[in-house]
Order: structure tokens, then sequence, then C-alpha cells
């Protein structure tokens, strides 16, 4: 899969790109992204990406020209459809709200080109004339769109056929179909058995496989009642 990013803080992504499943999955070669700096494409010598909006208002707005052009380069042509396999994805908080069921799509995609605004957002020129599936990342407004593509990044990468290295680990993540529950993982344990008074599940560590699925099935239900209540503090200590 080819990812293209477009961004005025390209610095942003250095270290994003060097750790984790992104990493391995560029080291392995499944994955490659390249990010364009929108301030290359300005087309004046202070470098400008931005600009105040007409009619007035406080902020200012990402301009036209630079994403155009960028988005030329990349072979997006305005008005037209993308080319084959190309999903063009615009960070904005008033799009679609990313679910698992995105992140599974993106992850089958040939190619990305993620947008990432600033400012108050872009000039309505730039939506219009490309066509941007809308992600939002939730009901809140962040300053950018780095982290948004940051977190599709993390979410889709995982779920590329051989990234991680046990298939089974994505089935058995929150939100997919084992065990058949709520579809939320269940809680988890390691060493040491004991830890500043506190244990771990008996049945946990009894090897008895089928009562440890039980168990599993029945804290994958319980974790799913817990999220219904929000900001409910989580104490275990039965
Ligand atoms: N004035 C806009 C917010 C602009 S925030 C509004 O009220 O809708 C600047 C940029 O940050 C956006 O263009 C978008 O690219 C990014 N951004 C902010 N919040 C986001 C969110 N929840 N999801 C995705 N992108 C977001």
């Amino acid at each position: 899969m080819q990812i293209d990013i477009l961004t005025i803080f390209p610095r942003f992504f250095d270290e994003f790109l060097q750790h984790g499943m992104v990493r391995v999955a560029r080291k392995q070669g499944q994955v490659e992204i390249s990010i364009t700096d929108l301030r290359a494409f300005s087309e004046d010598r202070h470098r400008t990406v931005d600009d105040r909006p007409y009619g007035g208002g406080p902020g200012m707005l990402l301009k036209p020209e630079p994403v155009f052009r960028a988005l030329d380069l990349l072979g997006l042509k305005p008005g037209e459809a993308p080319p084959d396999g190309t999903v063009p994805l615009l960070m904005c908080p008033r799009g679609r709200q990313l679910g698992q069921g995105d992140l599974e799509t993106f992850a089958g995609a040939q190619r990305l080109v993620i947008l990432c605004g600033r400012y108050e957002g872009y000039d309505e020129r730039i939506v219009e004339a490309y066509p941007w599936q809308r992600v939002s990342l939730g009901d809140y407004v962040l300053s950018g769109g780095e982290v948004p593509a940051m977190a599709i990044l993390e979410g889709a990468i995982r779920l590329m056929p051989g990234v991680l290295g046990d298939g089974e680990s994505v089935l058995r993540d929150s939100f997919n179909e084992w065990p058949g529950a709520d579809g939320l993982d269940h809680a988890g344990w390691t060493r040491p058995p004991e830890y500043r008074g506190r244990g771990v599940p008996e049945v946990l560590r009894s090897g008895d496989h089928g009562a440890i699925e039980e168990w599993r099935r029945r804290d994958s239900l319980r974790q799913a009642s817990d999220r219904e209540i929000t900001g409910r503090e989580i104490h275990r200590d039965e």
C-alpha cells in the first residue's frame, strides 16, 4: 500500500514513522509512506499556505493553490474520480466518525491520500473539487489533521495481512467478532503473579482452557456493560 500525507507540518511524522507496527510494515515493504510538505507548493517567497476568510471572522483558512498543486503532482485531478485503487481522505471534524470498519476498508486499499487541515479549516474549493471521504476522529475539534492521520495509520496498518505476527490477535481485539460477546476485549494479566498485594484471577493460572475461555467471554460482556456508564471508575477487588 502507498500512503501519501499532505501537511504543513511534515516533521510531525519523522518520529512517528519509526516506531511500532508502522515501522515494521515499512521495513517489510508492505507500506510506503510519503509525506508532502504543502509549503513547498505555495506560490510566494514567504511560503504562505493560509489566508483570511472572505466575509471576515476570526482565523485563517488553508489556501487552495498549495493543495491543488500538491494533488496535481500526486495524480489527483480536480473534478475527476481518483485513479483506481486510490482513496482520498480529508481530515475534518464534520466528517463521519472513524470506526473499525473504515480501518478495515482502508487497510485493503491500494493507496490512501490523506489531507491534514490546519487553522480554521479549508477553502471550500479544496473540499468540493475532489471526491474526498471526510473522516472525523470524533465530535471535538483538534488544531490539525495530523493526529487523525496518524490514528488512521495506527489503526489500518496493523490490520494489513502479515503485519502483526499472530493474525489471531487482531481477531481477538475489541470491535471484532471474537469471542462472540459484545465485541470488547477481555482484561489481561502478566507476571508477576502478585504485585503490591494484587493477584491474578485464579482461573487464568489454572491451565483449564475451557474455564479460561469461559472466564474471558464473561469478562468481555462485563467490559461492554462497564462501558455504558462513561467515566465509571474501574475497580477490581474481587
Ligand atoms: N473550523 C473547523 C475546525 C478546524 S480545526 C470546524 O469547526 O469544523 C483545523 C483542522 O484540524 C481541520 O481542518 C481538520 O483537518 C483537523 N481536525 C480538527 N478536529 C478534527 C477531528 N475531530 N477529526 C478530524 N480532523 C480534525
